[in-house]
């Protein structure tokens, strides 16, 4: 008999913020955002530019410290000085590890090849036997498409092909969920279809992920929630359809009407 009370229960908790603020020095850039994720939910992060998107993400995994609020990253809370520093980096350490961030600029290491930048901190920093650590490397490189690009160094890479190459890479750390910054904004026209595609294929197979990004359509296709964000606030929030179909707050519809 189908189980109805266990696929009725909410899945656990991958990601919750609560009452985030940032400054830089004068200029407050976060206001108070709350956000949670359970696992298996992609949240898309969409907003002017300037309104405070990528902060948001960068101080999910201490890239930038908040000034104030609560991070609880699977059930752990972060740690934090009353004046939002980390109180412990190696908890900082290990749970930025857990969680794969891929940049608009793809980030990569030049002089190493592909096959390289997926091995090295698996490798070199957690220790992971090199074969195996090869072995995974290469299974995520057909994933995304480019078994043939192992040996190759970056140059020789199409941003498109760099891009997967990078989300590979986060994915070589078998991260709890995987943060996207524009991933596509830094790619030619015809190149972010095939970046699209890898995302798309990550959320189908259930991935927690929360995506900022400019691609309204796919927001709309891939998320399972969308958080609006004006000037360092959540001005609306909700499920894809009901955000992008039947917008209540005129500046979301006025935002709406500019990336149409
Ligand atoms: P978005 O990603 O939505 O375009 P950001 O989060 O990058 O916005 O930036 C929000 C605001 O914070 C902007 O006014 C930006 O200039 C400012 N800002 C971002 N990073 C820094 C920093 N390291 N130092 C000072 N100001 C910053
Ligand atoms: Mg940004």
């Amino acid at each position: 008999m189908r189980d109805d009370t266990a696929s009725r229960s909410p899945s656990p908790e991958a990601i919750r913020i609560e009452g985030l603020h940032k400054s830089f020095g004068p200029l407050e850039v976060l206001k108070g955002v709350d956000l949670v994720a359970h696992e298996g939910d992609v949240v898309a992060i969409i907003g002017g530019s300037g309104s405070g998107k990528s902060t948001m993400l960068r101080c999910i995994n201490f890239l930038e410290t908040p000034s104030s609020g609560r991070i609880v990253i699977g059930g752990e809370e972060v740690r934090m000085r009353p004046d939002g520093s980390p109180a412990d980096r190696r908890q900082i350490e290990r749970l930025r590890q857990s969680l794969g961030m891929v940049f608009q600029q793809f980030n990569l290491w030049t002089h190493k090849t592909i096959l390289e930048n997926l091995i090295e901190v698996p490798v070199y920093v957690l220790g992971t036997p090199k074969d195996q650590a090869v072995a995974r490397a290469e299974r995520l490189l057909a994933r995304v498409g480019l078994a043939e690009k192992a040996g190759a160094y970056p140059a020789f890479l199409s941003g498109g092909q760099q891009q997967r190459a990078a989300i590979a890479r986060a994915l070589c750390m078998e991260p709890r969920a995987m943060l996207f910054d524009e991933p596509t904004s830094a790619l030619d026209p015809e190149l972010v279809g095939e970046v699209l595609g890898v995302i798309r294929d990550l959320a189908a197979e259930g991935r927690t992920m929360i995506l900022v990004t400019h691609e309204m359509k796919f927001a709309r296709e891939v998320s399972s929630h969308v958080i609006y964000l004006h000037n360092g606030r959540i001005e609306e929030e909700g499920p894809p359809d009901r955000v992008f179909g039947d917008p209540k707050s005129d500046r979301l519809k006025q935002f709406l009407k500019t990336v149409a």
